[in-house]
């Protein structure tokens, strides 16, 4: 309620958004101008160049004025023809829900799944792993019709800490010599976990802006490649807002169809110069280092991890299991309460059982260990039996590892 002023500042600490800098926020405070006047496409052509660097792409990346979600519809609009078939993994809540929107879309989904359920925490195994390459290769090669349309993988799966081996999935593709575009959701991987749109063989690359970016959520992007800006040629679904053709036409003099966020993206340029600035390779090994010193809390505490493979612990989110009995809402909601510290829900089949400490974006080793100490105090406050403190374990991690560096 208003009348609730807690003194100091939120700990927002869920998966995104992810805390904005202070500067983006005052790059965003300037004033309104004409979005097809002198000014605005010079800003235009900047961002647009920026942002092919973050992709790691030379082609076009496509903003639009939506949140990720929108930018999931763009990517199959633009390339699917009604009834296509499509190949997804269930690795969890994320995939789930862009499967439910391919469905909406008149597509046909197959999703691939990691049958059972962990002895050890009571979750799917589905909601543990990452995508497997070799069940993709497989059912790629028995379809010798190639009725398949496009391979949809989630990169960074928000709802579980799994970031996915991207580079491994084209190699399936192209182990099977099956023409499936590569469709890759990396909405809370871009700009914190290595990502590669091209190198990688990625058709499609959907990202949004409130996470690595660090800027609030409201746009989001579709990165190409020229297959896949081929296949929109021929496709037939519906598309008009989405439509890459005339966004990508219009933003070669910096420019955009419809009335852009200008607004957001003066917090875009503004991001774009702190992330070249510092360089992506910085930023990746700084969000790995941030992620060990996490995870050395949570097994001090003595809690699993929701990832159950260390091959692909993500760089960005941990997600951590309560014990069988203990309700993780009702967890959050005291650490909330007591502490002014947001940690993420368990959303859809884990609801209840973990929550999600994001690492991610504009923080810092003191910022995290504030978050995991509002996270020991409230785990102890709710009865948890603790293994050791992981509040020692991270400070220990912390200072044995120095950040990284440029050169
Ligand atoms: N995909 C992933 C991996 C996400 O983390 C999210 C949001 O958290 C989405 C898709 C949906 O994006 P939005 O909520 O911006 O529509």
């Amino acid at each position: 309620t208003l009348d609730h002023h807690p003194s100091g500042r939120h700990f927002l600490q869920i998966p995104g958004p992810s805390p904005v800098p202070d500067r983006i926020l005052r790059a965003m405070s300037l004033p309104t101008i004409d979005h097809r006047g002198p000014e605005f496409g010079a800003l235009g052509l900047k961002v647009l160049a920026g942002l092919k660097q973050v992709f790691q792409t030379e082609h076009p990346v496509v903003v639009y004025p939506a949140s990720g979600t929108g930018a999931w519809e763009a990517a199959l609009a633009n390339v699917c023809s009604p009834g296509d078939q499509l190949l997804m993994v269930e690795t969890g809540h994320f995939a789930t829900l862009w499967k439910k929107l391919a469905e909406r879309l008149g597509l046909q989904p197959e999703f691939i799944t990691l049958p059972g359920t962990c002895a050890q925490t009571g979750l799917p195994n589905a909601w543990r792993h990452g995508v497997p390459a070799e069940r993709i290769a497989e059912r790629l090669k028995a379809d010798t019709g190639h009725a398949i349309k496009a391979v949809c993988v989630v990169h960074n799966e928000t709802s579980t800490g799994v970031t996915s081996d991207i580079a491994a999935v084209r190699r399936a593709i192209d182990a099977a010599g099956h023409p499936a575009l590569l469709m890759v959701d990396s909405i809370s991987g871009l700009a914190s976990a290595e990502f590669r749109h091209d190198a990688w063989g990625v058709d499609v690359t959907v990202s949004g802006s409130q996470k690595g970016l660090m800027l609030p959520p409201g746009i989001s992007f579709n990165a190409l490649s020229p297959k896949a800006l081929a296949a929109a040629r021929t496709a037939t679904l519906p598309k008009a807002f989405w439509a890459w053709d005339e966004i990508v036409e219009m933003n070669q003099s910096g420019y955009w169809p419809y009335t852009p966020n200008t607004n957001l993206l003066y917090g875009l340029h503004e991001a774009l110069d702190m992330i070249l600035g510092q360089g992506l390779d910085v930023i990746f090994a700084r969000h790995q280092r941030w992620a060990a010193g996490v995870r050395a809390a949570v097994q001090a505490w003595g809690l699993p991890i929701q990832c159950a493979d260390p091959a692909v612990y993500s760089p960005v989110l941990t997600g951590v299991v309560t014990p069988e009995g203990v309700d993780a809402d009702a967890l959050r909601k005291l650490i909330h309460t007591r502490f002014d510290l947001s940690l993420g829900t368990g959303l859809g089949k884990v609801k209840g059982r973990m929550f999600r400490i994001g690492h991610l974006g504009d923080c810092n080793d003191l910022t995290l260990m504030a978050a995991l100490s509002g996270c020991e105090m409230g785990l102890k406050l709710a009865g948890v039996p603790l293994a050791g403190s992981g509040v020692a374990a991270a400070i220990a991690h912390f200072a044995a590892h120095p950040a990284p560096t440029a050169g």
